[in-house]
């Protein structure tokens, strides 16, 4: 009889890592779904559903991929496997890049394809930093990015002048290219992210690497707190929180923030 019990038990502990899988992948689904509410309804075990009615799987049904995997071929599940540090945060240990995994089929679908018309069909013109540099910039309107980085850039404007020099002239924002280590269309592409001042940005390909050399990235940042604060509470993760580093990208992706 307790040998029976032991047994038991044995199977019931030996589930509990699966169940605490179940319900953090549960958890992030809920979070996605409620991260972008204008674009999907549901989300169950395996999939998402859009409010259009396209279902798509949250998984590839690949396991144990390597750090260069899953930035090439991250699946949905996968874009949300590094939780993002919101707030003050130590310098990301290697290979920590939350956020850089990402599903290109989800987030064409989400905003279109830039090789088309599709991107350019939700162009609207904002003007960035009225008071300061005051030079109109196209973003994308799907998901109310437009209107979250017309209130950042109200917000930058009441910092202090020292602190806003670092958010102008901007770098950018369309462009339709793919990120030069994963081959994959940035979030520029959909006209979702921003670069800030260039004189104050870090790059991790210009810290003169070579981690091919088997090389750790040094970390550098310039970026002000304040501006990242500003950012972060918009629903926009920064580029400074990634091992990979890229101090001057913001990128639109509420679900790495809402907690
Ligand atoms: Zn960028």
């Amino acid at each position: 009889m307790a040998a029976r019990w032991t047994a038991c038990l044995a199977a019931l502990l030996a589930l509990l890592p699966q169940l605490a899988r179940a319900q953090s992948k549960s958890e992030l689904l809920d979070r996605l779904v409620r991260a972008y509410p204008d674009a999907l309804s549901a989300h169950d075990d395996t999939t998402i559903t859009w409010r259009d009615g396209t279902v798509m799987p949250v998984d590839d049904g690949v396991s144990g991929k390597s750090f260069d995997q899953m930035l090439r071929n991250a699946s949905i599940l996968d874009q949300m496997r590094q939780p993002y540090p919101s707030g003050p945060s130590a310098p990301p240990a290697q290979n920590v890049d939350p956020g850089r995994f990402r599903n290109e089929a989800f987030f064409k679908k989400m905003y279109g394809d830039c090789n088309t018309a599709e991107v350019g069909r939700n162009l609207v013109t904002i003007t960035w930093l009225p008071r300061s540099w005051g030079k109109p910039v196209q973003v994308t309107r799907v998901n109310g990015v437009a209107e979250r980085l017309r209130q950042v850039s109200a917000e930058i404007e009441a910092l202090d002048p020292a602190l806003r020099a670092a958010a102008f002239p901007i770098a950018g924002v369309l462009s339709c290219r793919a990120v030069a280590d994963t081959g994959r269309m940035s979030m520029h592409g959909y006209a979702a992210a921003i670069d800030l001042n260039l004189k104050v940005s870090d790059y991790w390909l210009w810290a003169g690497k070579g981690e091919s050399k088997g090389k750790t990235v040094p970390y550098k940042n310039r970026m002000p707190r304040e501006i990242v604060d500003i950012f972060e509470r918009h629903g926009f993760i920064w580029g400074g929180k990634w091992y990979h580093y890229d101090t001057m990208h913001f990128e639109y992706r509420p679900e790495l923030l809402e907690q």
